[in-house]
């Protein structure tokens, strides 16, 4: 079954092409041999596809009439940079992106010294409805192909100027609703003849998909998971977050539990704090308790305001009573930095169009 638009061809011939980087070796050679062009031109697409280029303005060794015939045939990615706004110290750079004529994500770069980390989006609009997040509040558009995330590490590093050292999949969406394009971009990202992203750089972030979190854990990947927590007590974890009505803390925790037991590697737990709704002393005993014993970190976020929302964002001072309140309680924690707030590039402020 295909998802909303994922698949709907939008280009003048209409017929269904398909993707370039689904086409298989024979059938390429085929074409090729058909149009009568020598072996190296097919061995120079060749070469853009294993290096993960699927859009043709990257080809710039292939004729422009070779390329037009190309595009009539297959489908190729198209992603374009609508909007770029850098904020006031330079670190952080937020684009927004066509997809196509009708989808939009936004692709966040943080530039610093240690490296160059980019927020990948993995759906243009998300389902999870997370009541603080603007990323839910114009619905869902469509899924993004694995090409698609891999286009936006190329952009940031094109328009940077810097090859990209880290990935997080923080970005618009919920990548475990995307599990496969969401697994083979870590894969292309990873693989050494792709960006040669070292998977312990690379994150993903979930809301809490109960499956997919044994099926990650399964999936032997050195990728590093982040579970959106924000709450120790389901009852408040439902107001934040709907998809805690699908699935309660307490198979939250078994899927963490297996996670950790199937990897031998550490978990992250995102919590942001609101004032009032989870940020008392008694809500971080409460996670203290829940994750005991876990070998685990708690990132806090410092929440972002988002218009709209009647949650308010914690004080420095109640985020840094809770932390202490935490560590108190031997739980390793740190609490994120917030990176450009002035352009509305931080957690929870991406949205899938300019828009408000
Ligand atoms: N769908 C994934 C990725 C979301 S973005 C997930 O839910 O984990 C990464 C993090 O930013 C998540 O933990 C998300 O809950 C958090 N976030 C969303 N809106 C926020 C806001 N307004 N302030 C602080 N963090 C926010």
């Amino acid at each position: 079954m295909t998802k909303a638009g994922s698949d709907i061809d939008t280009r003048p011939s209409g017929a269904k092409r398909p993707y370039i980087d689904r086409v298989s070796a024979k059938e390429l050679d085929d074409w090729f041999a058909k149009r009568g062009y020598p072996a190296y031109r097919r061995r120079q697409l060749a070469s853009w596809l294993e290096r993960q280029v699927t859009e043709t303005r990257h080809m710039t060794d292939l004729p422009l009439a070779l390329r037009t015939e190309l595009e009539a045939d297959f489908r190729f990615d198209h992603l374009e940079i609508l909007r770029r706004q850098e904020s006031a110290d330079g670190e952080t750079v937020k684009y927004l992106v066509a997809l196509d004529e009708r989808h939009q994500v936004e692709t966040v770069s943080l530039r610093y010294r240690h490296g160059h980390s980019v927020c990948v989006s993995s759906q243009s609009g998300c389902r999870m409805g997370c009541t603080f997040c603007a990323s839910s509040r114009r619905g869902f558009g469509r899924d993004l192909r694995a090409a698609e995330m891999l286009a936006q590490l190329r952009l940031a590093a094109e328009d940077r100027g810097e090859r990209v050292s880290h990935v997080v999949l923080m970005g618009i969406g919920e990548p475990f609703d995307n599990y496969e394009e969401t697994l083979d971009f870590i894969r292309r990202a990873n693989a050494p003849e792709g960006f040669g992203i070292g998977a312990r750089h690379i994150t993903v972030s979930t809301v809490g998909l109960v499956p997919e979190i044994r099926r990650f854990a399964n999936e032997g990947l050195a990728a590093n998971l982040a579970v959106s927590l924000h709450a120790a007590d389901d009852t408040v974890r439902r107001r934040l977050l709907p998809v805690a009505r699908r699935y309660s803390l307490d198979e939250l925790m078994a899927a963490c539990r297996y996670y950790l037991t199937k990897t031998s590697r550490r978990l992250s737990y995102e919590y942001a704090l609101f004032q009032n709704v989870n940020d008392q002393p008694a809500a971080a005993d409460e996670l203290a308790s829940l994750l005991r014993g876990q070998r685990c970190h708690v990132n806090l976020i410092p929440a972002n305001p988002v218009p709209g929302s009647d949650l308010t964002p914690s004080d420095p001072k109640r985020i840094e009573r809770f932390r202490q309140r935490l560590e108190e309680r031997h739980i390793t924690v740190t609490v994120r930095r917030s990176l450009g707030g002035d352009i509305e590039a931080a957690c929870g402020q991406l949205r899938r169009d300019a828009g408000s």
